[in-house]
């Protein structure tokens, strides 16, 4: 690991933070503590690291894992020993050429829409509230109010394992609910590139303070929680069923199932990965039990 320490600081290729933690890096605060957590100021910067990462002999012994703004992710309450890397970041930020975007993939959506906002474009207000990068976004295909970041994707440019950069257009995604290519094939989003509306700022602002009211109504956002737990499927709406086989309240030690919004499991405090495991399971079982419907994480899971 000393190796990796040593050429990013030599190199001067970010910030480096040895033995944190999943808890924090993480909106559901849980998990064991991570060898290195890694900070690139720049995607070339970032470039140059993982052409070390990928060519040096001992990258098998460290994995990489790629880190948004880490609001879907339950990490187990082991040691990760491998290296996180968190685009958040890099310099630029985004560029915009007419009602195109460009945005690199640690940038905030909060942040964007409204600096967008300020510019007159809008488009993506109904991913106001999500507590999200632009990378996250994209590899899990989020999505609110019957619209999904793949309505205004155009195209991305990846990294892959070899260390190529590759362009995909949209076609090529395989966006599915909460899916998409990246997943699969283990590509690392650096950019990627998105249609906007030329709008009114007011009109955007009003429609963004509008989807966050109704967040906050709703969502049990003063806990620390990681959006919501089980996918939807439809025609069942998922926290009804979990409302129904009486699961919101319950409790397994710090993890429970929030009593605004029975699909929100949160931490209470300090919950273990391992209690919110057992807190799913129940979950499951139960629903499976009167309903003959399984319940599938939206989470990913980390170092299990
Ligand atoms: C309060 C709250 C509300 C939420 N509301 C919604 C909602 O309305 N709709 C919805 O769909 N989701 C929602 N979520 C879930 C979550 O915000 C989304 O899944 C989001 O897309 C995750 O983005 P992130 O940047 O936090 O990614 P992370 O959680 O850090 O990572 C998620 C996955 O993406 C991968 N990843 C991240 N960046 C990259 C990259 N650059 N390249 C390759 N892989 C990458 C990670 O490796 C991981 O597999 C909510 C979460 C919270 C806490």
């Amino acid at each position: 690991m000393m190796e990796y320490i040593n050429y990013i600081k030599d190199h001067n290729l970010g910030e480096i933070f040895e033995n944190t933690s999943f808890k924090e890096v993480t909106t559901l605060g849980i998990g064991g503590n991570i060898c290195l957590l890694y900070y690139p100021n720049s995607i070339k910067n970032f470039l140059t690291f993982y052409d070390f990462y990928i060519n040096n002999t001992n990258n098998k012994l460290f994995p990489l894992f790629i880190l948004g703004n880490g609001s879907n992710v339950l990490a187990s309450d082991k040691p990760f020993v491998g290296i996180v890397v968190c685009l958040k970041k890099i310099d630029i930020q985004y560029i915009l050429i007419g009602n195109n975007l460009i945005a690199s993939s640690g940038v905030l959506i909060s942040s964007l829409i409204y600096s967008l906002a300020k510019k007159g474009y809008g488009g993506m207000e109904y991913l106001s509230g999500i507590p999200a990068t632009i990378g996250g976004l994209v590899t899990m295909n989020a999505g609110a109010y019957g619209k999904e970041i793949s309505d205004n994707f155009i195209e991305a440019w990846c990294l892959n394992k070899d260390g190529n950069i590759i362009n995909i257009k949209k076609d090529n995604m395989d966006f599915k609910y909460r899916k998409s290519i990246i997943q699969k094939e283990h590509l690392i989003v650096l950019y990627a590139s998105f249609i906007l509306e030329a709008k009114n700022e007011k009109e955007i602002l009003l429609e963004v303070n509008k989807k966050i009211k109704n967040r906050k109504e709703k969502q049990p956002l003063k806990e620390k929680n990681g959006g919501c737990t089980f996918k939807n499927i439809v025609p069942f709406s998922t926290w009804q069923m979990i409302d129904s086989v009486g699961c919101r309240g319950y409790r397994i030690g710090d993890a429970q199932v929030s009593n605004k919004h029975a699909n929100f499991l949160i931490n209470l405090g300090n919950a273990t990965s391992n209690d919110m495991l057992l807190l799913i399971k129940h979950i499951q079982n139960e629903v499976k039990n009167r309903f003959n419907v399984f319940l599938d994480c939206e989470w990913v899971f980390v170092n299990f």
